[in-house]
């Protein structure tokens, strides 16, 4: 049997910088990882890093042009220089942790023995029984795929994290979900030159963001190629010669839509299969995450849940935050809680990308709130003309009493830096009047604050 101070399930972000932050304090750790392609985590391995690399590549490879061929060669380097970025952070992610003396990583999968035991069933067939002082579990989300029949079976079905080891383009992709997933895909495979037809059973695109910034994005995205069908239901999936048909159910009758691709995109589920949860005493939501207090508490004494698992907003940086707040705990002085964690920005990497912080006008309303919306096109910005994308809109919310901003919705090029300034000023709680009256370097897309906020004299 292993004796630890702290045992960590999964290679997460919070999990990862809790143990280095544990054994720097002199605590003797464990990090429990199932998988050797997984170290690091989800974000690195098959999610943010990797498709951030593709979107990067994408873009490049649109303003090339070129037959469908051209376009797949560029496709085909661009996962090469993709597995090599991951590759590269797993590596370091691993010895980070590995070569540090107070911890030990085991490769194996968890499950609870009590509330302070786990039994590790190791990679090489052996097991393992360890006890912990502290148990932290961070075993992150799995892609849910809806019971669609003949789609699992469909040798043209991938989930996210399958789709990242796709390494032929495919020159028609059927992506089922129109949340900020399959979007971002969509817009991704479009400037790779896959023609994209996103399938969602909502009647609203993008339904919980501003009505004017979503029909805006949506306008983009089609006049980019991309087909959205809404208020759908996929009947089933047939694999014919090559390619999968899709059967696609709206009011107007039944579609069959033909592709060598089809990805679903409907969200991910918190991962707790096998951990045995019940040993411990630990419970789940409605939803089926684990359940925590306001410092990520579980209802196990001594156990506590960080990242997507727990079931907050699905981010890396959550995940991150979440490390602050057990830290805050077990190292500090217990202040910090998901309670108080401040803004929460947030990207979609689509072209050009949209970020948000903070309410929608709606919103601030339904709340209450007597407001002044600020609106600046994008086009009426020099950098968007320099980068040669004048596509979007830039609205922020501000309380007409206080001057404090709400919120902030920028669908723009580099919007996923300028968002970040917009939360230091609502966390700092600054009037509107410092960003309008802020000096920023120029030509940026930042400088667009002075004239945003100027719109509302
Ligand atoms: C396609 C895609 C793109 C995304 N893009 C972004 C983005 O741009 N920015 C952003 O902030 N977020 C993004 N996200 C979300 C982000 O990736 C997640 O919120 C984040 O990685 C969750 O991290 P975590 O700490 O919860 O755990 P994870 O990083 O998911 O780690 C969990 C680990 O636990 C391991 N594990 C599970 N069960 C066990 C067990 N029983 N025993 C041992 N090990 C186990 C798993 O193998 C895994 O390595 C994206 C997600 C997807 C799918």
């Amino acid at each position: 049997m292993i004796h630890v101070d702290a045992a960590i399930i999964g290679f997460g972000k919070g999990g990862k910088t809790l143990a280095g932050a544990l054994a720097a304090a002199g605590k003797s750790v464990a990090m429990i990882e199932r998988s050797s392609g997984m170290y690091g985590g989800t974000c690195i391995n098959v999610a943010c890093i990797p498709t951030k690399s593709l979107v990067h590549s994408a873009a490049l490879s649109t303003v090339q042009g070129g037959t469908f061929a051209d376009k797949a060669a560029r496709y085909r380097q661009a996962i090469e220089r993709k597995n090599f970025v991951t590759s590269t952070l797993r590596g370091k992610n691993y010895h980070k942790l590995a070569d540090n003396p107070n911890i030990e990583v085991l490769a194996g999968e968890a499950s609870f023995i009590d509330s302070h035991r786990l039994g590790v069933m190791m990679t090489d067939g052996t097991k393992t029984t360890l006890e912990a002082k502290w148990i932290f579990i961070n075993t992150g989300a799995v892609p849910f795929v809806p019971p669609v029949p003949g789609l699992k079976e469909s040798k043209f079905f991938y989930t996210s994290d399958s789709l990242m080891e796709l390494t032929r383009l495919p020159e028609r992709m059927v992506i089922i979900g129109g949340g900020y997933i399959g979007m971002e895909f969509a817009s991704m495979f479009t400037n790779f030159g896959s023609q994209v037809t996103v399938v969602q059973n909502e009647a609203a695109f993008l339904p919980r963001e501003d009505a004017e910034i979503a029909q805006t994005v949506l306008e983009s995205l089609t006049a980019r190629g991309i087909r959205l069908i809404r208020s759908a239901k996929v009947q089933d999936v047939r694999d014919d010669d090559g390619k999968a048909i899709v059967a696609v159910e709206t009011a107007e009758g039944v579609e069959h839509l033909a592709a060598e691709a089809v990805l679903v995109a409907t969200g991910r589920r918190p991962s707790v299969a096998g951990l045995n949860l019940e040993a411990a005493g630990v419970a789940l939501t409605d939803r089926g995450a684990i359940r925590t207090d306001e410092h990520l508490k579980t209802t196990a004494p001594d156990v506590w849940a960080m990242g997507d698992v727990a079931g907050g907003l699905q981010f890396t940086y959550i995940s991150l935050d979440d490390y602050r707040i057990v830290a805050s705990q077990l190292l500090g002085d217990g202040s910090r809680t998901t309670a108080n964690r401040g803004a929460v920005p947030y990207s979609v990497f689509i072209d050009p990308p949209f970020s948000r912080v903070g309410m929608s006008e709606q919103e601030a309303l339904e709340k209450g709130y007597e407001i002044k919306v600020a609106k600046l096109p994008v086009a009426a910005i020099p950098k968007a003309l320099v980068l040669n994308d004048q596509t979007g809109l830039l609205k922020a919310v501000v309380d007409a009493k206080t001057g404090l901003i709400l919120g902030a919705h920028f669908f723009c090029e580099e919007s996923y830096e300028m968002i970040n300034l917009v939360k230091l000023a609502i966390d700092a709680k600054l009037p509107y009047q410092t960003l309008k009256n802020a000096i920023y370097t120029h030509p940026t897309m930042s400088e667009a604050l002075n004239d945003l906020f100027v719109s509302l004299q």
